[in-house]
C-alpha cells in the first residue's frame, strides 16, 4: 500500500485478499465463540450445508460445520484503506460478492422460503461446493445490535431505522448457530409479525435450510432441528409451556408487560448454551413509548447506546443505579442513521408535525413519547425528605406551608386524595402525599381523608378541599356527593371543569420548575408517565385534543389544585386566587403589579401578603376534625 492513495480496485482486492487468506472452516462451537464472545457476526455468514446422509456423525457440532468470514480480517483490511474505510459504496461493493469465497465459482440466486429468489442470500453455482452466502450488510447501528452480547436487548428507534431487519437477521443468525434452537417470534396480534418480519424472513431465508412448516400450528422447522414458533402475545398464560433459546417481541410497547416478564423466565432452553458459552437472547423491538419498554428495559439498562444525530437524550438522570440490570442493554436510533434516506428526509417530514411526533417518530426520543400530556413531569420528582425515623415529612414540619387537598371520587374506580402545599419561601407547589384506594365506601374514604389531613394544622389550609365536579350529582336520596361528605363533617368544593385550562395551568408549573413532586407519590408519578392525548394520525384534522380518560385519577386532582393557584407560577408566594388565577384580595391589583416583577422580591412581598380566610377551608359546619 503506497501513501494514502489506493484505487478502488486495489482496495477491494486488498480487503478480499485478507478475507480469503483468513477464511477457514470452523466448527459451530468456534463460530459461537466468535459471535458471542468476540465481535459478533456483522460479516456475511457463509454456510455449508452437509448432506444428511453423508458419512457418520459423532456430534451435532460436526453435523453442521459453518464457515465464517473472519471479521478481524475484514476490519484490518479496511483499516489499511482509510479513504474507503467509511465509504458505504466501497463497503457495498465489498459485500456484493460476485464469486464464491470458497471455490471462486460465480454466485447465483437461491430460492427463499417464499419461493422467490432470496433478497439476501446467494448460493455457489458449483453444486459440489454447496456454499451459501448472506449478502446482508448491516448499517453501523444494526451492526451494534448484532454485536451486543447482553441477554436482553431493547432495540428502539424512529421510522426507517431498520429495526425489523435487525431482528430478522438476528433470527437467521440464531438458527444457523443453534442446532435444536427454539425461537419465539411474536407481537400483540398476528398481523404485526405476519405483515412485517415474517414476510421479510420468508423472502430472505434460503429454502434449502427449511425442513417443513405448519401454517396452522404456527411454526417453521429447519434442517438442524431449530424451530421458529409464531405466536400472538395477547395471553401471557399461553407462553408458559415452552422454553426458548431466542425470543423476539415486535412492537413491544403494545404487548402486555406481563408477557415480557413471563418470557424472561422462559429463556431456559439449553440448546443455546455450550461449554460455558451462552447466547440465549430476548429482543424487544419498538418505537419509543412511555410504558414498560421505558421503565423495565430502557431505564434499567446496563448500557444505553444511542445512534444518530438526534438520539442525544441523557437518560442516565432517570436511571436508578440500584435497579440497573446487567443483563439488559438498549439501543436507541434516530431516523438519520439510515443513510439510504434523502439528506433532507427529517426536515421534510417534520413540517407541520406536533413536537412529540417529531421527537418520537423521527428523533427516537423517549422523553416525548406519543402525546404525553405532561411530557416533562418527571423532571419535577425529587427525593422525599424524611425525619430521623425515616417517615416522610408532613405539613407539621413546615408551618409556613399552605395546604391544598383534592379528591377524585370513585367507587368501582380508584378513589384518590392528592395533598400539596404552597411553599411561599421557595415559591413552589410541593406535592407531598397521594393516597388511593378502590371499592371503599364513603365512610372509609372520609376516614382516609381525616388521616391524610391529621398533620395539617388549623389555618394551614390554602383553600377548601376540592372534589370532582362531575360527581356533583344527586342520587336517589336527592343528595350529591358533597352533601354526603358533609354528613361526615367534611366540606368539599367542586374542582374546575375545563380540561384544557387545567392542562395548560399544570404544564406551566411543570415547565417553569415551580412544582416539586416527592418520590413517595408513586401512584401520581406512574399516572403522569401514562397519561396521554388521544392518538392522532398525521392527517387527522379533528380538533379533539382531549386526553384519553384513564390513568388520570390523581392527575385530575392535581389539576384542580393547579386551578386554585395563580396563573403565573412565579407568583406563588401570593395566596388566594380564583379559578382563573386572579388574586382574590382587595389588594389584588397592587400585588399583581408587584408580582409581575422578579420573584426574588418574595421576601418583601411575604410580609404584606393577605391572610387567607381559613373558614373557607373548614366549611360552614365548623370543620374537619
Ligand atoms: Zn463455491
Amino acid at each position: 500500500m503506497t501513501n494514502n492513495k489506493t484505487t478502488f480496485d486495489e482496495a477491494l482486492d486488498a480487503a478480499l485478499d485478507g478475507v480469503e487468506f483468513e477464511l477457514k472452516p470452523v466448527l459451530i462451537t468456534e463460530s459461537v465463540l466468535n459471535k458471542t464472545k468476540k465481535e459478533g457476526s456483522t460479516s456475511p455468514i457463509e454456510l455449508c450445508r452437509t448432506d444428511s446422509d453423508s458419512g457418520s456423525k459423532s456430534s451435532i457440532q460436526e453435523e453442521q460445520p459453518i464457515h465464517t468470514l473472519n471479521t478481524g480480517a475484514l476490519d484490518s483490511a479496511l483499516s489499511k484503506v482509510p479513504e474507503y474505510s467509511t465509504n458505504s459504496e466501497f463497503l457495498n461493493t465489498l459485500f456484493n460478492l460476485k464469486r464464491c469465497p470458497r471455490c471462486n465459482a460465480p454466485l447465483v440466486e437461491t430460492l427463499s422460503i417464499s419461493g422467490s429468489p432470496s433478497t439476501d442470500w446467494m448460493e455457489c453455482s458449483n453444486k459440489v461446493c454447496n456454499t451459501f452466502v448472506d449478502m446482508y450488510h448491516p448499517m453501523s447501528h444494526q451492526a451494534s445490535v448484532h454485536r451486543d452480547a447482553h441477554r436482553i436487548i431493547g432495540n428502539f428507534g424512529s421510522y426507517g431505522t431498520g429495526k425489523t431487519k435487525t431482528s430478522e437477521k438476528e433470527i437467521e443468525k440464531h438458527i444457523f448457530i443453534t442446532p435444536n434452537a427454539n425461537i419465539l417470534l411474536g407481537a400483540n396480534i398476528t398481523s404485526q409479525y405476519e405483515q412485517t418480519l415474517l414476510r421479510d424472513f420468508e423472502k430472505s431465508f434460503p429454502l434449502a435450510f427449511m425442513e417443513n412448516r405448519s401454517q396452522q400450528k404456527g411454526y417453521v422447522d429447519f434442517i438442524n432441528g431449530a424451530r421458529l414458533m409464531l405466536r400472538p402475545f395477547d395471553d401471557p398464560d399461553k407462553l408458559r409451556s415452552n422454553n426458548y433459546t431466542l425470543v423476539v417481541m415486535l412492537e413491544a410497547s403494545e404487548i402486555n408487560a406481563d408477557a415480557f416478564h413471563q418470557l424472561k423466565t422462559r429463556l431456559r432452553n439449553t440448546a443455546a448454551t455450550y461449554q460455558g458459552y451462552d447466547w440465549r437472547k430476548l429482543i424487544c423491538e419498538s418505537n419509543p413509548d412511555s410504558g414498560w419498554i421505558r421503565t423495565d428495559v430502557l431505564l434499567v439498562s446496563d448500557e444505553i447506546i444511542q445512534h444518530g444525530r438526534f438520539a442525544d437524550e441523557d437518560y442516565s438522570k432517570q436511571q436508578d443505579p440500584e435497579s440497573i440490570d446487567k443483563s439488559i442493554s438498549t439501543h436507541v436510533a434516530s431516523t438519520d442513521v439510515n443513510h439510504f434516506l434523502p439528506p433532507d428526509y427529517i426536515e421534510v417530514n417534520s413540517r407541520n408535525k406536533p413536537d412529540w411526533w417529531i421527537r418520537r417518530f423521527l428523533h427516537g426520543s423517549f422523553l416525548f413519547a406519543e402525546g404525553l400530556v405532561y411530557p416533562h413531569a418527571l423532571n419535577c420528582v425529587v427525593p422525599t425528605p424524611k425525619d430521623s425515623e425515616g417517615n416522610p415529612l408532613t405539613p407539621k414540619h413546615f408551618p409556613d406551608w399552605r395546604v391544598l387537598v383534592a379528591h377524585d371520587y370513585g367507587l368501582m374506580d380508584e378513589a384518590t386524595f392528592v395533598y400539596a402545599a404552597v411553599d411561599r419561601k421557595r415559591n413552589k407547589l410541593i406535592v407531598y402525599k397521594v393516597d388511593h384506594t378502590n371499592n371503599a365506601p364513603l365512610k372509609d374514604l372520609a376516614a382516609m381523608f381525616r388521616d391524610g389531613t391529621k398533620d395539617v394544622s388549623f389555618g394551614q389550609m390554602y383553600t377548601t378541599p376540592i372534589i370532582d365536579p362531575k360527581n356533583n350529582k344527586r342520587d336517589y336520596n336527592k343528595k350529591d356527593l358533597i352533601s354526603h361528605y358533609q354528613d361526615y363533617g367534611i366540606t368539599f368544593k367542586p374542582g374546575h371543569v375545563n380540561v384544557e385550562a387545567r392542562i395548560i395551568r399544570l404544564n406551566d408549573y411543570i415547565e417553569s420548575g415551580n412544582i416539586e413532586i416527592w418520590d413517595c407519590c408513586t401512584f401520581l408519578i406512574n399516572e403522569l408517565k401514562e397519561y396521554k392525548f388521544k392518538p392522532k394520525t398525521l392527517d387527522d384534522k379533528s380538533s379533539d385534543n382531549r386526553p384519553i380518560d384513564k390513568n388520570n385519577h390523581s392527575i385530575n386532582a392535581l389539576e384542580w389544585i393547579g386551578m386554585e393557584l395563580p396563573a403565573n407560577p412565579n407568583t406563588l408566594y401570593l395566596t388566594g386566587y380564583d379559578e382563573y388565577g386572579r388574586p382574590m384580595s382587595e389588594e389584588s391589583e397592587k400585588m399583581r403589579l408587584k408580582a409581575s416583577q422578579s420573584w426574588q422580591l418574595s421576601d418583601t412581598m411575604d410580609s404584606d401578603r393577605t391572610e387567607l380566610d381559613s373558614s373557607l377551608a373548614f366549611g360552614i359546619r365548623g370543620g374537619l376534625f
